[in-house]
Parts: structure tokens; sequence; C-alpha cells
């Protein structure tokens, strides 16, 4: 069309009154529900309506200007319920919901040394990951989280069944110096790594990603090595990060250094690095961890059950660190719901440093959801509610005795909300729950495989 055709059209289609135009027919209508965008602007759309086509949201607006402009072959009605975006858990171990509940009220290397360490070199194989994660997929779906950090054994069975239950991870293989399952040496865990990587760089809901076990249980060597690795493929890099003081000895042992020095006199960081609990941390480490781009998942339930610490999250926020929360592994939790990690986040800061206004429900909120997205890289695509992201969102029932009265929408979610009242959950466009009802995995079935697996923990740790 020459130039003239193109400014008669534009006169003809703004000739034409909205309400004439020829609706758009698109794949999903969420109407009418109280949304909120976490968007730039913190805009909360009361009543509102999102229009999602494929994969990606194509307008949030009010109810009645989107039944004026979309048709929709499926339709989700949200009256009373509120609208947000998926929750993103940015640190944990989704197969150890296997182990949850074993060897409780022990400090981390007790527990990780006499319980965890030997019930997986007993039961940790490709059957055992799919089992559990299976599992922890299910109670992901069920409490509204849409996206996760995984570091764990056979990931390539971990990114299966997340494609298969419709969720978005970022899945990283482990490296670790003693044998595991999946891996004698930590060379064997570097291959296993790469061809992982390879097999999932372009999968549409999978980014792999490379999860180096942490300072106190890898060499210099071996740490370099997951960093090349992560580099070369351009993929996000995991490590736990000074979690507790005894990695703090550890590393002065072992390397002469504190974690963070030594990853920097590495020239450990990749562009992605997702550093899990950060909590052993000094003034001058978060102004390194801000330089190098960072970011920190704050996992304020495993560090108070483990009695880790608590990590200066007011401090890393002041620092422009960027901050996500996550549950960490069942076996430390116990569980993996969301809204409790938002909850517990807050609580903890405000006592920790004996100020009630730090970390307020719109903060705690926003680290649970694009935050977290900006920890995983990936805040371009999802994170908050926003024309073109991609549709990953979650509808919250607020007609409950527990949710009412309701003076403060923001405070409700987060003080008040637990993920049982997680109605619906979309990812990626796709309805994976609806009115609790999981669309993508066999509820009964998970339950029945999950319990046998449970019967090889039983042995292995008696
Ligand atoms: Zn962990």
């Amino acid at each position: 069309m020459h130039l003239r055709g193109i400014v008669l059209g534009l006169v003809l289609a703004a000739a034409i009154p909205v309400s004439a135009r020829q609706p758009q027919t698109v794949s999903l209508i969420v109407s009418n529900g109280i949304v909120i965008t976490v968007d730039g602007t913190r805009r909360i759309v009361n009543p509102g309506s999102v229009a999602i086509n494929g994969t990606q949201i194509v307008a949030i607006d009010t109810p009645a200007a989107i039944a004026g402009r979309y048709r929709a072959t499926d339709s989700i009605d949200a009256t009373n319920k509120v609208v947000m975006p998926g929750l993103i858990n940015t640190h944990g171990h989704a197969a150890m919901v296997m182990f949850r509940g074993l060897g409780n009220d022990l400090a981390l290397m007790d527990w990780l040394q006499k319980y965890i360490f030997p019930a997986e070199a007993k039961t940790v194989s490709p059957e055992f990951v799919r089992i559990g994660t299976r599992l922890a997929a299910l109670e992901m779906i069920q409490s509204g989280t849409t996206m996760y950090a995984d570091m764990y054994y056979f990931e390539e069975e971990v990114a299966r069944v997340t494609k298969e239950a419709g969720l978005r991870g970022v899945l990283g293989q482990t490296v670790i110096e003693f044998p595991v399952p999946d891996a004698k040496t930590p060379a064997d865990a570097l291959k296993r790594a790469e061809a992982f990587i390879k097999e999932f760089l372009h999968d549409d809901l999978v980014v792999p990603s490379v999860a180096p076990h942490a300072v106190y249980t890898l060499d210099a060597a071996m740490l370099t090595g997951a960093s090349n690795l992560a580099r070369k493929y351009n993929v996000p890099l995991q490590i736990h990060l000074a979690e507790t003081s005894q990695e703090l000895t550890l590393s002065q042992e072992r390397h002469k250094q504190r974690p963070v020095a030594l990853l920097e006199s590495l020239k450990f960081w990749a562009p992605i690095t997702i550093g899990a609990h950060g909590v052993w941390i000094n003034p001058e480490e978060i102004a390194i961890l801000k330089q190098r781009n960072v970011g920190i998942s704050n996992n304020p339930e495993s560090n108070m059950k483990l009695s880790s610490g608590t990590a200066p999250v007011v401090a890393y926020r002041a620092a422009g660190v960027n901050v996500g929360l996550g549950t960490d592994g069942a076996a430390s939790n116990n569980d993996l719901d969301m809204f409790e990690a938002m909850r517990q986040a807050a609580f903890q800061q405000k006592l920790i440093s004996m100020d009630p206004r730090v970390i307020s429900a719109p903060e705690a909120i926003e680290m649970a959801t694009i935050g977290g997205a900006r920890v995983l890289g990936q805040q371009a695509r999802i994170g908050s509610l926003e024309t073109g992201k991609l549709a990953d969102l979650i509808i919250v029932n607020m007609d409950r005795p527990r949710q009412t009265p309701m003076f403060d929408l923001l405070s409700q979610i987060v003080y008040v909300t637990r993920g049982d009242d997680v109605d619906t959950t979309i990812v990626n466009g796709k309805v994976l729950m609806r009115g609790r009802k999981v669309l993508t995995l066999n509820e009964a079935e998970v339950l029945t495989d999950a319990r046998a697996g449970a019967e090889l923990v039983r042995k292995a740790v008696q």
C-alpha cells in the first residue's frame, strides 16, 4: 500500500466507532477480577479483565473495554477474585519433596550429612526424580507457583516433568565433588550439564542452567568449569552462597577466602547468576554482588528452620541488588507454598530489624513476582501482567471466612492468603489448574507413586 492508501486507511479506521469494529478473537479472557499487575506503575485494575492470545497477554483493561474489543474461545469468570502474576520460586530442589519431614530439628550440616546425602545416595534415580518432581509440580500448581528454579540430579527428568506439568523452570544440573547418583566425578557432572543445556537450550518452558553446589563442596577448578559452561551457552548459573556461618569457616579453611571473595577472584559470575540464601554477607560483598549483577534468592523459612541466619534483605534492596524469594527444597521448609514464603520474608525482616515498616506487603509481592523474574533473568518475559508478556498468572479466591473483611488488598495477599486459596493457575497461556482441579497431572497417580517412592527413603535411612 502506498502512502496515500495508508493515510486513507487510518482516516477510515478513526472514523469507525470503536464499538462497531470487529472484535478480535483471542484464546482466553479472564474477566471481571481484581487485577494486580505489578507493572512499572504498580497498576491495579478493579474490576479488570485480561485478554490472552496463545502464549501472550494482549490486553489488560476494564471488563467493558475488553468485552468490546475481544471475543474469546475460552473464558474464566474472576468475579470477587484476585488476578495476579504467577509466583516465582527462585530456589529449590523439587524432587526433595520425597524427603519432606526427614530429619527435622537439626543443623544444616548434620541434617545434610546424616540424612539427606546418604538417603539421596541410596534412592535417587531417574524414576525417583520423576516421581518427586511430579509431586512438587502438583504442589506448585496448586499453590500458585508458575516458574521455579531447581538444582538437582538427573535434571533432564526434572525438565521433562516440568514440561508435562506445563510449568516454567530455570533448571540446573548439579555439579558437586563427591560421587552422586548421576555422576561419579565433577567432570562427569559437567559433561551431563552440557548435554542437558544443549537438549533444552531453545525450549519454550525450560531454561537450562548449571548448578555448582557450593564453595565448600567444590574446588576452584570445578567452580571455574561450571562458570565457563554457563558463559559458553549464556545460561543461568546457580550456587548456594554464604548460607551458613559454617560455610564461611569451611571456605576460609579450604580456599583461604570468604565465598564471595573467592568467586570474585575466580571471575566466576555469569551474566545471570543466582546466589541462593546470601545470608552471611557483609557490606563490601553486597557491593560486589550489585556490581556483578548477582541475584539473591532469599529463603526465609529454610533459613529459620535450620537456624542458618537471616539474609540482609533490606540492605540488598537499598543497594539495588535483585532479591527474589524461594522455598528451598521441601526437606527444609517443609512445603513449597510461596504465599507463606512472602509472609515469612516480611515478618523475618521486621523482627530482625525491629522495624515493622521494612518489607511492606507490596515489596513482598514484588519479590515473589517481578523481583524473582529479575533474579532469574526472565523479567522481559514474565513477572508482571503487561501487554506483550507471557501469560503466567493465577486467580486467587478471596471469598472465604479467613479473607473477610478486606480493607487492604495487598496486605491481604501477603499476610492472609495461603497457597490453598489459589483457584486457577495459567502458564504460557495454558490453564494448568481450573477451579482447584489440576488438568496436566493425574493427582491420584502422582500421590500413589510418591507414597511408594517414600518406602525406598524409609528403608534407606533405617
Ligand atoms: Zn538449596
